[in-house]
């Protein structure tokens, strides 16, 4: 741990810059940096993110020694400014601003005008020429103060700031009199001593301490610790506390506060973007009270600021090479710099940033393709309406376009409704007058968010775009009435439940349910829709197609039908990783076939049943072989257990006592044929069926089912060699457990091979190989790799098997194991790195040394999985395959890994 707590940013003096994130926070960092570089910054200092834990460990105080070094840094911010902190006649006024390693908007605390009391007041009044100005600012303190240092809920707050306005007849806090806001003032502190017992602080070292240690507590807010979780940020991290003189945007008319970005963050458009507040503080803006004007008004209103602003936004652009979402204040004309980050973007933004930054020489692909999230590429595939569709739905009200995407849903008003609703299986859209940090959840529960106030950079837009949900924000024309459950936009009235439809691309919201179609990629992708008519489809090929030249793994896809392996391809996948033949049983024709073959009570009996399904199955293969054009395809054997592909026992017994209670006699046939088919789903029932007769298991006691499915794969592969097509199947045993098992199918499928081989006079080039699914297959790896020519990791069943816990049941705990952070992460969703992990490691470790050029892969859904995919290039993998949807994903992923690695590499 250093020695050293606060660092101090001002003109003559930087401490420190924008590398020190984990100490500064990222606001901190930034503001250091800002000011080094030149550029105008109110001075102050930050105090480092280890003073968090520290000030948790001495039972919520700021130890001594911290407190020193804020004295000292204080005397030196006032020799700065020649303004004396809780001087009467010429205040120092500061801003306590939280600012964590990452940004995690809106979810920690800050206070305005610290330094205000009865005394100070009047200094500032004078100062200003302004007693209405001061009076202001001093209500505003109050309000923070009393939110945070005091933490009295803030709509008690609210609630008498609006019953000022509305006796004194205002609609914006900007018209209050000076008088409504004196009176206003002694209302909060009535507040204050009802709710505390004691007065507002007068003294301003108080105010200070009570104000730090409020941010520094803030850490630990429940929504801080949601958000924390959504977004893998560590608890331990801490935030630091940045004190900064005030400047204010508040001061009348030639003053004002923004926010903004040097690219527009829905689209990526190259525009400054973002908007303002004119006689305003920044809270103001970020809350939604009033809808803010856009940017482009500003160079009309106040040329000057605005053309400094373009400056110095443009020159932060360079400076950090990646776009920038910045905080303003104009106070009489005078710009000053509050804040600058890397923008967050949507996932179409991102793209375009990361490609338009590249071909404008500011950054190298390499660094292109490390500054998109690869779940971001998500977003690109999500659905858009229907256009036909969308023209019989009237528009009820419009609003900014904050977050692209459509979404249908029923109308709820809370986030605790939206919860409540999605667990009962419904599609809900939350709208809000305005979203706050509190509504997190209940925004990850809907499809989407709209809401009647606040712009493009207010909490719905934000977090909306972060989350990849849909949403429109500032719509006016919206009136809610939370309380009777309805709103109002035009003449139409909606109530809770009713369908609505709101697109975060054009800002429309309609009444009534609208289908969705696909993204505009998706219909590239699917041939309904020509490349060049598409720009952001030739952003996205041009982008992945630098990730390949990057990446070492391979990436193929989990697909079992021709058409999925059409869009796997167009997607960049360089194989198939996962065929599962199961779900090609369950089509309607071939289920009756394949309950023959279940039910039958011979060798021959069901040798029959299997010859019937054979076409079918030779023609599944052949289509799936054709679409991936030579590229390698994996077939599984039969996996799942057999019952499945029969009725459940439960509807049977019904159905069998229903026709006998009906007309026994004429049922007779029918009934005995249930009964028949009852008498076997009860021989074949299982308390653990995922632990019982399947995969392999099935394919060694019924071996005349993996003759057929080999004859369908090698007959296939003849057909389409002798149309000249490329062909290589790799055949792969399910649920291995120890090497006896596999030699014994590579036995029949060698056989088949040779026989249809011998038959159409074709060689064929084939290869056969295990997943490693179950704990022993994984231990004694070293041993299967004597037969397997290739592993893939069936990483579902491998964690299941690990965790003995059901992939398909265990979800209630689960969601509660979560919550509470007692596991970090989905096992099922993201590779346990220490458990399964570890036990992967040692399967390839093993496997590769018994046979050195053993490919393994992984089929598992975390495949998908970015940090998945991360591991499994750390392990050595060859490849990983996922959804086709997701191989977008998984190369971007790939490519990431890569220069993750170069780049540690590169520092050691
Ligand atoms: C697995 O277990 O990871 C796997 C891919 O197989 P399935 O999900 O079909 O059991
Ligand atoms: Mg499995």
């Amino acid at each position: 741990m250093s020695e050293k707590y606060v660092y101090f940013f001002g003109k003559d003096r930087v401490e420190g810059n924008r590398k020190m994130k984990d100490i500064l926070g990222g606001k901190g960092a930034n503001l250091a940096e800002m000011a080094g570089i030149g550029l105008p910054v109110p001075p102050g200092f930050t105090i480092s993110t280890e003073v968090c834990s520290l000030f948790a460990e001495a039972g919520d105080k700021i130890p001594p020694g911290v407190n020193e070094e804020i004295v000292v840094n204080l005397h030196r911010l006032e020799r700065l400014t020649k303004q004396k902190f809780g001087d009467p006649k010429n205040p120092l006024l500061v801003s306590v601003r939280s600012g964590a390693k990452f940004s995690m908007p809106g979810m920690m605390d800050t206070v305005l005008n610290l330094g205000l009391n009865d005394k100070t007041i009047d200094g500032l009044a004078e100062k200003a020429g302004e007693r209405r100005f001061a009076l202001d600012c001093y209500r505003r303190l109050i309000h923070m103060f009393g939110d945070v240092g005091l933490e009295i809920p803030k709509e008690r707050f609210e609630t008498i700031l609006r019953k000022k306005k509305k006796q004194v007849k205002v609609i914006q806090d900007f018209e209050l009199s000076e008088r409504a806001l004196q009176e206003l003032i002694s209302d909060y502190r009535r507040l204050i001593k009802k709710e505390t017992g004691k007065d507002f602080p007068q003294d301003v070292k108080k105010q200070l301490i009570m104000a730090i240690s409020a941010v520094f507590k803030s850490w630990n807010n429940p929504r801080a610790i949601t958000y924390r979780r959504l977004n893998y940020i560590p608890d331990d991290l801490g935030t630091a506390v940045n004190i900064q003189q005030m400047v204010f945007g508040n001061f009348g008319k030639a003053s004002a506060t923004g926010v903004g970005f040097t690219r527009n963050p829905a689209s990526g458009e190259k525009e400054l973007y973002g908007e303002y507040l004119f006689n305003a503080q920044g809270e103001d803006v970020v809350a939604g009270i009033r809808t803010p004007t856009p940017l482009s008004n500003l160079e009309k209103e106040m040329p000057s600021a605005y053309k400094e602003l373009k400056t110095y936004t443009n020159r932060l652009e360079k400076h950090y090479k990646d776009v920038q979402d910045f905080e303003f204040t104009i106070q009489e004309k005078k710009l000053f710099m509050l804040q600058t980050r890397s923008g967050k973007r949507t996932g179409m933004a991102a793209i375009k940033i990361a490609v338009d930054l590249v071909e404008e020489g500011l950054v190298s692909k390499e660094e292109a393709l490390m500054m998109v999230e690869p779940e971001a590429l998500h977003q690109l595939l999500h659905p858009v309406f229907d256009a036909g569709e969308k023209a019989k739905h009237a528009v009820i009200a419009t609003g900014l376009a904050a977050s692209p995407g459509a979404a249908a849903g029923q109308t709820v008003f809370t986030a605790d409704e939206a919860v409540e609703w999605k667990k009962q299986g419904k599609k809900v859209i939350l709208v809000r007058e305005e979203t706050s940090p509190d509504d997190i959840h209940g925004m990850s529960a809907s499809q989407g968010i709209l809401t009647a106030t606040g712009g493009m950079t207010s909490h719905a837009a934000v977090v909306g775009r972060q989350m990849g949900k849909p949403a429109v924000v500032g719509c006016g024309e919206l009136r809610l009435d939370d309380e009777k459950k309805i709103f109002q936009a035009g003449r139409a009235k909606i109530k809770m439940g009713e369908w609505i439809s709101i697109d975060g691309t054009s800002g429309e919201v309609f009444h009534g349910q609208i289908q969705t179609q696909p993204s505009e990629i998706i219909q590239v992708v699917r041939g309904e829709r020509e490349p060049e008519d598409s720009r952001i489809y030739q952003y996205f090929t041009k982008f992945l197609f630098w990730a390949d030249q990057v990446k070492r793994l391979g990436v193929r896809a989990n697909t079992d039908t021709p058409e999925d392996a059409r869009i796997a391809l167009a997607f960049g996948a360089e194989g198939v990783g996962l065929a599962r033949t199961e779900h090609m049983f369950f089509e309607k024709k071939r289920l009756p076939f394949i309950k023959e073959m279940i039910l039958s009570e011979t060798k021959e009996e069901r040798r029959k049943a299997l010859s019937k399904l054979l076409p079918f199955q030779k023609k599944d293969f052949y289509g799936l072989f054709r679409e991936m054009r030579g590229h390698p395809v994996t077939i599984r054997t039969l996996d799942p257990p057999l019952h499945e592909f029969l009725p459940r026992r439960e509807d049977l017994m019904v159905e069998i006592a229903v026709l006998k209670c009906d007309e026994e006699k004429k049922n007779q046939a029918k009934i005995k044929e249930l009964e028949k088919l009852l008498e076997r789903v009860k021989a074949l029932s299982e308390f653990n069926p995922m632990l019982g007769h399947r995969g392999c298991r099935l394919g060694i006691s019924y071996p005349e089912i993996i003759e057929m499915q080999a004859t369908a794969i090698f007959e296939a592969v003849c057909q389409l060699r002798k149309e000249r097509e490329k062909v290589y199947p790799e055949i792969m045993i399910p649920l291995v457990g120890t090497k006896e098992e596999l030699a014994n199918q590579k036995k029949i499928i060698n056989r088949i091979a040779e026989e249809v081989m011998e038959n159409h006079k074709v060689k064929i080039d084939y290869s056969i190989g295990t997943m490693i699914e179950i704990p022993r297959a994984a231990i004694t790896a070293d041993e299967i790799a004597q037969e397997a020519e290739f592993f893939s990791f069936g990483t579902n069943d491998l964690t299941q098997t690990i965790y003995g816990l059901s992939r398909d049941d265990g979800v209630g705990f689960l969601a509660y194991y979560l919550a509470n952070g007692i596991w970090k992460n989905n096992p099922f969703e993201t590779i346990d790195e220490s458990g399964v992990g570890e036990l992967m490691k040692w399967a390839v470790e093993k496997g590769r040394k018994a046979r050195p050029n053993l490919k393994v892969g992984i089929c598992g859904v975390h495949g998908g999985d970015p940090r998945s995919v991360y591991f499994c290039h750390k392990i050595g993998l060859d490849y990983v395959s996922c959804s086709a949807y997701q191989v977008p994903v998984a190369r971007l992923a790939a490519a990431q890994i890569t220069l993750k690695e170069k780049d540690a590499g590169r520092k050691h």
